[in-house]
This record gives C-alpha cells, structure tokens and sequence, in this order.
C-alpha cells in the first residue's frame, strides 16, 4: 500500500470557486445537458437514498455482533428499528449509534460551522475524535453524499460529500466505484478552475486508488503529477511534496524502476531528515529506500548490506515508536529478515567466485610452470 491514507477534503484559501462563465442561454444550455449526460448512474440523485438505506443495513448486520442490548449515544433510543453501529475507536459501552442519527449530528455541525468548518465530522466519531473506518464509514459516506447530493454543482459542499463517498467506498474496499466518485470530484474540480492544491489533493487519492485495482501504472503517472505539482507550488522543503516524492517512489518500485527510486530517495532523505526529524514519515522513507535497494535485479553486495543497516535502524525506532507488536514494526522485521537472508546468499554467491577465482588461477599458474618447464628441457635436448 502506498503510505500516505487517502486525503480528506483539505480546506485551501481561495474560496468560493468561481462557475464558468455562461454568456449565452444556447451555451448554458449545453452545459447543462453534458452535466446531465455525464453523471454516472452511481451518483445519479435518483439512486443515492437507496445506496444510502442499502449501506446502513450492510453496516448494521456487520455491527450485530458489537451491538446487541446496546442504545444509541444520541438519540439515546436501543429499540429503533434501523439499527445500530459502532466503526471507531471507541470502547465499552461508548460509541454505539444509528447511521441516521450520526448523519443528522453532522449535518447540524456543517450548519453551525460557517465556511465549511466542520465537514470533517461526517468522517470523525465526536467522542474519540478518530476516523470512522469500514462499513461504518461507508453507510456515512452514503449518509453524506444522500444529504447533498440535491446541491447545485458548484456547491462545495457537494463537492467534499463526493469526496466523502469516495473515501467511504474505499473503506470497503469498493474500488471501481471509489474511481467513479474520485475522478468525478477532480474533473469538478477541473471544470470549475479550482487551486491546485485542492486538485492535487484528489490526484493524490486516485492514484492510491489505481493502486489498490491493480494499475499501478496509472498510479505513477498520477503519482509523479502530484510531486512534481506539489515540488512547484511548495518547494522541495514541505511535509507534502516529502510525502509525496515518496509514493511516487513506491510506485517506480512496484514497477521495477528501482534505480530511479533510489535517485530520487537519495536526493529527498535528507531533506526529509532536516525538515520532519525522526518521524513517521521519515521511517517509512526510509523503508522505501531499502524496498528500492532490495527490489533491485541488479543489486551488489554493498546495496544488500545498505538495505539491512537501512532495515536494522528502522525497526530499532519502530520498535521504540510503534512497540514491538505493532503490524508495521512485524511488516519491518520480515522484511529485514529476507534482506539478511539476500546478503547472506549474494554474500556466499560471491565467496564462491572467488573460490572459484583463485583456484583456476593457481591452476592456471601451475599450467604456466608446467609449460615452462617443458620448453626448458626441449632446449636442453636440443642444444644437448
Ligand atoms: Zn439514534
Ligand atoms: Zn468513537
């Protein structure tokens, strides 16, 4: 999996988006009628209330086990008929609720909050402040996109509920229908001239989104878009193009263009290092760097041992960031596992060639003396 997490609507400074301009009705009248032809049935508005009902129920057989006997935090109600579901980080008896009423909590929220503060609370419980994750997540992605969807296009709410599908979609592993939602909301993005952080943002979750159906070459190729678009508007020296120069590195390795990978990790690690210290981030750069160095066919001796050293320290700060039983810090330790096992058989590889070496050549010494000596005696024989 690429390491960035799929990027939630990220509030930018130039707003409100301006509409195309419509000089005349003829004009307006065709655009109206691409934007009719051009909305695939999954977003269709006619569809949303029944993929949102068929969502909650997904979510509400999944949760079945967890909620039994358990009422709902905000309506305080155990006996409705919806359901309930829990998909946070919340713990005992706290966090259980009915999709409804979650969606209805949120949708206050948006209201209260003026310019678009507040929208996140469609994708984080209020009680644990963590994303909702899995079917959870999607049935509120529904919830969202079902509440908004009756918006004018150019309503940015609209647009982030897209966004909120799309993350929602992809929580449960809905792919296909995840791009659909994602390059709808870029290609809104695009038709309403919006910054390019914000398009960059949408990039960025279509690429990972290419990736998890198994196109990684779509994946690059928006992948390096979103580096080279972010290295432009931020420089080298931010937290976002770091990251993003390094899914893109990801990417050239899942594609065996490790050399590339390597280049462009040696050149942005230490930035990394000196803009973001001992991070996340840096850690996983890091583990990046030694999947380049490993993937490699071509690797020597001196790569194998770079990615072990590269692995060791690694999962020396894994171990003390994350604990010795996190799955990122076990993901570490096979991966330096099978590095060691490469040096060590690339290692005896070349002993062996060497072996090999030094044998032919005293061979090859002993055949000389050999042929020395014979040529010796034929002179002797001769001038004798
Ligand atoms: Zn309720
Ligand atoms: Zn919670």
């Amino acid at each position: 999996m690429p390491f960035q997490a799929r990027n939630t609507y990220q509030a930018v400074v130039r707003l409100p988006i301006k509409p195309p301009p419509l000089t005349s009705p003829f004009i307006a009248a065709v655009v109206m009628a691409e934007l009719v032809v051009a909305v695939p049935p999954l977003l269709r508005a006619d569809q949303a209330e029944q993929r949102y009902n068929e969502a909650v129920q997904a979510a509400v057989e999944k949760c079945a086990a967890d909620t039994a006997g358990q009422t709902c935090f905000i309506c305080m109600d155990g006996a409705a008929a919806e359901g309930l579901v829990r998909g946070c980080a919340c713990r005992g008896g706290a966090g259980f609720a009915h999709v409804s009423c979650m969606a209805r909590q949120a949708e206050v929220v948006v209201e209260r909050g003026a310019g678009g503060l507040g929208f996140e609370r469609w994708g984080t419980c209020g009680l644990c402040e963590q994303k909702y994750h899995g079917v959870v997540a999607c049935a509120l992605g529904w919830a969202c996109w079902n509440q908004y969807v009756g918006r004018a296009e150019m309503d940015m709410t609209r647009i982030k509920a897209m966004n909120q599908l799309g993350n929602g979609l992809s929580e449960v592993e809905h792919y296909e229908d995840a791009l659909i939602a994602g390059e709808a909301e870029l290609a809104m993005y695009r038709r309403l001239d919006a910054p390019v952080e914000q398009m960059l943002v949408a990039q960025n979750n279509l690429a990972i989104t290419y990736a998890c159906l198994g196109r990684p070459e779509q994946a690059l190729r928006v992948s390096q878009e979103v580096y080279f678009g972010r290295l432009k508007l931020f420089g080298e020296e931010n937290r976002e193009t770091l990251v993003a120069a390094m899914n893109y590195a990801y990417y050239l390795i899942k594609l065996n263009r490790s050399e590339e990978a390597k280049a462009l990790l040696r050149k942005t690690m230490p930035v990394a290092r000196r803009v973001l210290g001992e991070s996340d981030t840096m850690l996983r750069m890091r583990g990046c760097f030694a999947d380049a160095l490993l993937n490699d066919p071509g690797a020597t001796l001196d790569d194998l041992r770079e990615a072990v050293t590269t692995l060791e320290e690694v999962e020396r700060i894994a171990r003390q960031v994350l604990g010795g039983s996190h799955p990122d810090t076990k993901g570490i330790e096979n991966k330096l596992q099978n590095a060691r096992a490469a040096l060590r058989a690339s290692a005896l590889s070349s002993k062996a060639t060497e072996d090999t070496c030094s044998r032919l050549k005293e061979e090859i010494a002993q055949l000389k003396a050999e042929n020395a000596e014979l040529r010796e005696r034929r002179t002797r024989r001769r001038l004798g």
